[in-house]
C-alpha cells in the first residue's frame, strides 16, 4: 500500500493541467461517443435522421481540423476531481479550487469559451463562466493511490432533466413509464439536442440520485454496462426501448435518439423510490487526466469515475 509522500501535487501544474483538459474537451468528442454516432448514422434507414447523424459526425471533424469548439453553446465547464488517499495537494483543496477557477477563467479567454455563467437575478456575467458555484466541482477519493485525476466537463443541454418521486410498488414498470414519459417530452421537440446519453439514478434522496443521473450520463463511455447483471440487463432494454420510440437526431423520425442508457442506484428509504433521468446531449465534451506527485501527467478519454470503491456496498 502507498504511503502519504512530502512530495505534493503542484497548485501550478493542476491549472495547467485544467487548461489543457478543457481546451481537449471543447474541441474532440471522445471517440466512444464518435464512433457510436457514426455506427448509429449507419444503421439509420430514415433519410433526415441519416443526414442529420451525418452532419453531426462532419462537425465533430470540422473541430478537430479547425481546432475550434465543437458547439458553439460551449455548455457549462465543471471539474470531476478524485483524489487518492495518499495524495497531498500544494496548498490543500483551497489551492485546488483556486486552480480550478483561474483555468476556467483562462479557458475562457484563450479557448475561447463562450462566458454562459451569470447571475441567476441580477444576469451579471464576469464573462470568464467564474462566479458563485461556479465552476462546480465535485470530488470522489480512492484507496491507495498517490495520484488525483481530473476531469473537465462542459455540460450542454439546458432542457434534459427530470426527477419523479415513484413508490416500491411501482418498480420497474415505472421507471420504464417514467422514461419513455421523459423521453417523448424532451426528443420529440429536439431540446436534448439527441442522440443523447440517458443517466439514470435511482434511490438515494432526490439530491443522490439527481446527481447520480448526471454522472451516469456524462462519466461512463457509451457501451459500459453496470456491473450488476440485472441493472445491465435494464439498461440494454431501455437503449433499445428508446430506439423503438421512432424519435430521432434532433426530433426527425428514425431510430436514433437514444446512444446509450447508464443506471446507478443508491440505497433508499424503504417507503420511496426516487428516479432522475438525465439527458447528455451530442455535444459530450469530457477530458480527463491522471496528476501524480512527480509531474508525470496521463490523459485518456474515459473518467473512470465509477469505482468499485465509489459504489462500495458494505460497511468497510
Ligand atoms: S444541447 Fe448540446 S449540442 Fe445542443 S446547443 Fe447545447 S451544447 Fe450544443
Amino acid at each position: 500500500m502507498p504511503t502519504a509522500t512530502d512530495t505534493s501535487i503542484g497548485a501550478d501544474l493542476i491549472r495547467e493541467v485544467a487548461l489543457e483538459l478543457n481546451r481537449r474537451a471543447a474541441i474532440h468528442i471522445p471517440n466512444d461517443v464518435r464512433e457510436n454516432i457514426h455506427a448509429m448514422a449507419e444503421r439509420e434507414t430514415e433519410k433526415l435522421s441519416k443526414f442529420v447523424l451525418l452532419q453531426i459526425v462532419n462537425n465533430y471533424e470540422v473541430a478537430d481540423e479547425d481546432n475550434v469548439p465543437m458547439c458553439a453553446d460551449t455548455g457549462l465547464p465543471r471539474f470531476y476531481a478524485k483524489i487518492g488517499n495518499e495524495a497531498r495537494l500544494e496548498g490543500g483543496f483551497v489551492a485546488l479550487e483556486r486552480s480550478l477557477r483561474e483555468a476556467t477563467a483562462q479557458s475562457t479567454a484563450e479557448i475561447p469559451l463562450r462566458p454562459n455563467r451569470v447571475h441567476p437575478l441580477s444576469r451579471k456575467d464576469h464573462n470568464n463562466n467564474v462566479g458563485i458555484h461556479a465552476p462546480n466541482v465535485d470530488y470522489s477519493w480512492e484507496p491507495d493511490a498517490e495520484w488525483m485525476e481530473l476531469t473537465a466537463f462542459h455540460k450542454g443541454g439546458l432542457f434534459g432533466g427530470d426527477y419523479r418521486m415513484l413508490f416500491p410498488g411501482d418498480g420497474i414498470d415505472g421507471i420504464r413509464r417514467f422514461y419513455l414519459d421523459v423521453i417523448s417530452e424532451f426528443f420529440k421537440r429536439g431540446l436534448s439536442c439527441q442522440p443523447a446519453i440517458v443517466g439514470i439514478g435511482i434511490g438515494g434522496t432526490k439530491d443522490t440520485c439527481v446527481r447520480l443521473a448526471k454522472e451516469a450520463a456524462c462519466l461512463r463511455v457509451v457501451g459500459d454496462r453496470n456491473p450488476d447483471p440485472e441493472i445491465a440487463a435494464l439498461e440494454e432494454e431501455l437503449v433499445e426501448l428508446g430506439q423503438r420510440t421512432t424519435l430521432s437526431a434532433m426530433g426527425f423520425k428514425g431510430q436514433g435518439a437514444v446512444m446509450d442508457a447508464h443506471i446507478e442506484v443508491a440505497y433508499t428509504h424503504t417507503g420511496g423510490m426516487p428516479v432522475s433521468i438525465h439527458h447528455q446531449c451530442f455535444a459530450l465534451r469530457r477530458a480527463t487526466a491522471r496528476i501524480h506527485a512527480d509531474g508525470r501527467v496521463e490523459y485518456r478519454e474515459n473518467p473512470e469515475w465509477f469505482t468499485d470503491y465509489y459504489r462500495r456496498d458494505t460497511v468497510s
